[in-house]
């Protein structure tokens, strides 16, 4: 009957988008670009188990910058509040969503980033996708840095302000592009505060310089700075100087901050009160669960009292740097603990990092597209969980591999 027929119209409908979805899986695999994931069976930390790895693996591939992910007064901080907030709200911020503990961490941030106010997001990705389309309409222009991560990228797809992409870390580029922006009601400049893949940190006195002779703002994205960056670990900002004359930041809870969830803008206060009103990821999205709020506020309170754990991080990132260059490996970045270990070849990267495993140790080689074509990498990220001997471990382990690899003699 004419059930029958609809019906297998449907089953050949699905099977039909099956196949489609099976011959992108397969071009995915025969370009070698397929990202697998490994399974850890403990906490985030220096140590972990592996899913089909004997004992202890130490970790170097983790956002876990400061070590706050399992830090047993961050974990503790999580508890209390799951028991007396509950597991979550069901409900967005503006509906029945918002309890104290979300106020009191919004002040926090924004007192860390000595900012007017801020907002809470389920995720930066989020704070990314929220923050433009409210800010810039169709007379403004927004001008963005090549190598931004991908969720500006978005956030900024989603606005109808005037797009304008610079060459990364161009500031000639960034000013003949104020240049042709000059006609806009408001421009705002965007980049990453230090971009992930090669851990190298924006020039931002030389950014906001042009964007005070151009009447420009400033929007940073502080994920891989925020905790450890500067003086007191404020972030790029902090840094570099310019605290008072960035006016936007999004960073993320989901790294050094305890690395939980969660995301956020501080800025202007009519900015943070419109988004608030208007941005969608913050409208239509659930409330930040209580446990996370609490793990963070806790990370952010550790931070707000003391800058030891930052200090103890950045030793040991001279110490691997230091270390491995010594050795005669290439570490591309800053002094950044983003310590991309140069290797160029895809297959090497991705040979060399399996081997490392066999040594304990756990570290990602990365590849095109998520890195030019000819700079693949393993990229290590050093926290302050780390101890001096697992460091040492590491460059031991990467100078073992290297030599039978060739990488160094
Ligand atoms: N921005 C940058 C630069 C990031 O590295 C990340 C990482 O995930 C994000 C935004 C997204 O943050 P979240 O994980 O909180 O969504």
């Amino acid at each position: 009957g004419m059930f029958g027929r609809l019906a297998s119209r449907g089953y050949a409908a699905a099977a039909q988008a099956r196949s489609v979805l099976e011959n992108e899986l397969a071009a995915i695999r025969a370009a070698g670009t397929w990202k697998g994931e490994r399974v850890i069976k403990s906490k985030q930390g220096a140590h972990i188990h592996v899913d089909g790895s004997r004992g202890d693996i130490l970790n170097f591939c983790a956002n876990n910058y400061l070590g706050l992910s399992s830090h047993p007064e961050v974990v503790q901080a999580g508890v209390d509040a799951l028991k007396m907030y509950g597991a979550g709200l069901s409900s967005v911020r503006f509906i029945c969503g918002t309890q104290d503990i979300h106020k009191d961490l919004e002040q926090k941030l924004a007192k860390f980033h000595e900012r007017e106010d801020c907002i809470l997001y389920a995720s930066c990705f989020d704070a990314n996708a929220g923050l433009f389309e409210v800010l810039l309409g169709p007379d403004d222009a927004v001008l963005s840095d090549e190598l931004n991560h991908a969720s500006i990228i978005d956030g900024i797809r989603l606005c109808r302000a005037k797009r304008f992409r610079y060459k990364h870390m161009d500031l000639n580029d960034l000013e003949d592009k104020l240049k042709e922006a000059e006609s806009s009601r408001l421009r705002l400049v965007v980049t990453d505060g230090v971009f992930s893949m090669d851990g190298d940190i924006a020039p931002l006195q030389g950014i906001c310089d042009l964007a005070e002779k151009y009447g420009a703002m400033v929007f940073i994205d502080e994920c891989h700075a925020t905790g450890f960056l500067g003086a007191r670990g404020r972030g790029t900002d902090e840094l570099l100087g310019v605290m008072d004359r960035v006016q936007i930041v999004n960073s993320t809870l989901g790294k050094a901050l305890g690395g939980a969830a969660g995301g956020y803008t501080v800025g202007p206060k009519p900015l943070i009160e419109l988004l608030r009103q208007r941005s969608r990821p913050y409208l239509f999205s659930n409330s930040l669960p209580p446990p996370v709020v609490g793990s963070a506020t806790r990370a952010v309170e550790l931070l707000l009292a003391s800058n030891e754990i930052a200090q103890s991080m950045a030793a040991k990132t001279m110490r691997f740097r230091n270390a491995m260059t010594q050795a005669g490996f290439t570490i591309s970045g800053a002094a950044h603990p983003i310590c991309p270990v140069m290797l160029g070849d895809a297959q090497l990267a991705s040979l060399m990092a399996d081997d490392m495993l066999n040594f304990g140790v756990y570290v990602i080689g990365f590849s095109y597209p998520v890195v030019p074509k000819g700079k693949a990498r393993i990229r290590v990220q050093i926290s302050a969980a780390h101890t001096d001997q697992d460091i040492d471990h590491c460059v031991d382990a990467f100078i073992q591999t290297g030599r039978k690899h060739g990488v160094i003699s």
